[in-house]
């Protein structure tokens, strides 16, 4: 069945896009295409690679401070709980919902923030929103009986429904809010692990559980003078609205009308707050190393009545039809219908255009390549038709495949260069050179502000100790950093030898979905409370995967990786490594199940729900 492709229709006018669709394949010149990607790429490449960021220390601690609560005292605890999960996002509280249901009354979240909701709690940017749809990326709608009002619901929305999970599932009665873990560590003698936080808690829990998020730890860019600056600044995941005026349901940021605002960083984040920022700054500059690609976003609202019709299960139904659809597979109806959907959509056609179709992993790289060479010149096409000044336009138009950056979808933050106001400062790939008391210099010329919001993203390819800030001691000792100074070590991306009782909730060594993060969450939640269960209903004091099933999941996963050639002309990103080669930790960090995330999440259920948990032992 073909699938309803008309978002772009929306926006650029029903017959413009399709006449341009018609004619793409003859107006590209892939070869012309490809040697500008390359150009771009080697533009941006950098030795230094993730060296060139810098950790908010020093003058730039305050940027991690929680500017929503004053944290309220409370006496250390010293006592001892089944369950503890580290990390009060999606992850703990799906996590802790699942155990709920499985009858395990004392489970314990322990989390940084004032309040759950994980990057949801922190990010509250203007503009913050979803990018994959409310209906698969939020998770337990069923559960706790939630229609998200909008297809792709916006962030004050998220965290409240976030307090509904942890409401909705008493997680609130046990938790330790703005608390930070600073010691975890296995007790060999009492089988139990010792958490330690910066309230003075000396916990004791059964079991430990990790979901401190993929993209946690804001990072700087170490751009020469950053420290000189004498306007205000902030990093966009701790919003400063004492400064800007406003709050994050959008209202305009009314005590910027008189303030010169820069923005350093065009990634998902700012494509999401620019529009924001050029409706209330009295001048904005945003300063672009490489432009995002922005695809329509076509956001809806939800209407209650279609709602209702929707039969029990349907959320799993949702969530399957999505990750079929987007990781390559087939189905008769596309139910999210969007950008995600629309590049495998746009493959499969590709493979099915020949009268003899063929499936092999040339012909599908080579679908791949055709399908992103289309969506790509439709992308810059589209920068052409919403900006009226041609060099600015020409600024914004993203040289590389969609999913060689976080592709983004958005319908104002292009039209926002239009507003007089907002001045594009695009650096060719270089970046920004210099930063001083009063400004920030690009390309040799200086802009004074008031204001500069940095853009620059999280952490990802650091050390997962760094990023969670806490290292683990397992058995005898041995830290997680070091067990995993070569790349990680799991069975399942969740159980690590020499970690007894210790499940890390991440998509990296299983399903590996990075479109929706949430599904992964999903999955590995219910595997734990299936886990948890067992042992207790068996009465084991230690949960623990032998050497010999670690080393058989890591060596199935190095042997089917998937050697896909395609990103190999991709500028420089958190998606590759900042363009620098892959270690064999970063290859083994990223590994995913060889037959794709559909093939994972089915051989899981299979696996929690077989009782015997192979790979396991209980002792
Ligand atoms: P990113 O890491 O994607 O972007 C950082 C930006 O800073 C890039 O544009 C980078 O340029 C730029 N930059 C770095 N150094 C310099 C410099 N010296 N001069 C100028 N620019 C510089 O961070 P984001 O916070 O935007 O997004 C991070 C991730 O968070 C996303 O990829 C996504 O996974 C997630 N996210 C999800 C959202 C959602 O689901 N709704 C919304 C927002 C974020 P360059 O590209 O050249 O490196």
């Amino acid at each position: 069945m073909r699938h309803d492709r008309g978002h772009s229709a929306s926006v650029i006018g029903e017959s413009t896009s399709q006449r341009w669709r018609t004619s793409l394949t003859t107006q590209i010149d892939a070869d012309a295409v490809h040697s500008k990607y390359l150009a771009e790429r080697a533009k941006r490449l950098r030795s230094d690679g993730n060296q060139q960021y810098i950790e908010p220390t020093g003058k730039f601690a305050s940027y991690l401070h929680d500017p929503y609560v004053a944290p309220v005292e409370r006496d250390p605890l010293f006592d001892e709980v089944t369950v503890a999960f580290i990390g009060g996002g999606f992850a703990g509280l799906v996590t802790g919902a699942r155990l709920r249901q499985a009858g395990i009354e004392d489970v314990r979240i322990i989390e940084k923030g004032g309040d759950f909701g994980g990057t949801w709690y922190w990010n509250r940017y203007p503009g913050a929103q979803c990018d994959t749809a409310a209906f698969v990326y939020l998770p337990l709608l069923e559960e706790t009986g939630h229609m998200p009002t909008e297809k792709y619901t916006h962030a004050p929305e998220i965290l409240e429904h976030s307090r509904r999970i942890a409401e909705h599932f008493d997680l609130y009665d046990n938790a330790c809010l703005s608390t930070e873990v600073t010691d975890l560590e296995w007790d060999d003698e009492s089988r139990r692990w010792i958490i330690r936080t910066d309230r003075g808690d000396v916990m004791r829990a059964k079991f430990v559980a990790m979901g401190t998020g993929p993209l946690h730890r804001p990072k700087l860019p170490g751009i020469p003078g950053i420290e000189l600056f004498e306007g205000h600044s902030f990093h966009t995941s701790r919003w400063d609205y004492d400064y800007t005026g406003g709050d994050p349901s959008g209202r305009l940021m009314e005590r910027l009308a008189d303030k010169r605002v820069g923005i350093i960083g065009t990634g998902a984040t700012a494509v999401q707050c620019v529009p924001h920022l050029a409706r209330a700054c009295a001048e904005l500059y945003v300063f672009q190393r490489t432009p995002s690609s922005i695809d329509v976003r076509n956001n809806q609202p939800i209407d209650p009545e279609w709602f209702a019709t929707l039969e029990p299960g349907w959320q799993q139904r949702w969530l399957t039809n999505f990750t079929i659809l987007q990781t390559g597979g087939f189905v008769d109806e596309d139910l999210v219908k969007d950008g995600w959907t629309d590049i495998a959509q746009r493959i499969r056609d590709k493979l099915f255009e020949g009268p003899n179709p063929e499936f092999t992993p040339e012909a599908f790289e080579r679908a791949y390549h055709e399908s992103d060479d289309e969506k790509m010149a439709e992308i810059r096409h589209r920068v052409d038709e919403i900006v009226e000044d041609p060099s600015t336009a020409e600024a914004l138009k993203p040289w590389y495949r969609q999913l060689c950056k976080r592709p983004c979808f958005h319908d104002e933050y292009l039209q926002s260069f239009n507003n007089p106001n907002t001045h594009l400062v695009d650096t060719d790939g270089k970046g920004v050179e210099r930063i001083d008391e009063t400004g920030v210099w690009a390309n040799g010329r200086h802009h004074e502000l008031d204001c500069v919001i940095y853009a620059s993203g999280f952490e990802v390819g650091t050390e997962y100790a760094r990023r969670s800030g806490y290292d683990t001691l397992g058995r005898g000792g041995l830290a997680l950093s070091e067990k995993w100074a070569e790349g990680m070590q799991t069975l399942h991306g969740m159980h690590v030898h020499g970690f007894p009782n210790m499940f890390v909730v991440q998509h990296a060594q299983a399903a590996n979905l990075i479109s929706n993060i949430p599904h992964n969450i999903v999955e590995a939640a219910a595997t734990i409370a299936a886990i948890v269960a067992h042992a207790q209903e068996v009465g084991a004091d230690e949960v623990e995967v032998t050497e010999a099933a670690e080393r058989d999941w890591i060596d199935q996963l190095e042997q089917g990786a998937r050697r896909f050639g395609g990103n190999l002309d991709c500028t420089p990103g958190y998606y590759n490594n900042e363009g620098q080669a892959t270690t064999r930790a970063g290859i083994l960090n990223g590994l995913g199940y060889p037959a794709g995330p559909v093939a994972y999440f089915a051989y899981i259920d299979a696996w929690r729900n077989s009782g015997t948990f192979e790979g396991l032992t209980f002792r």
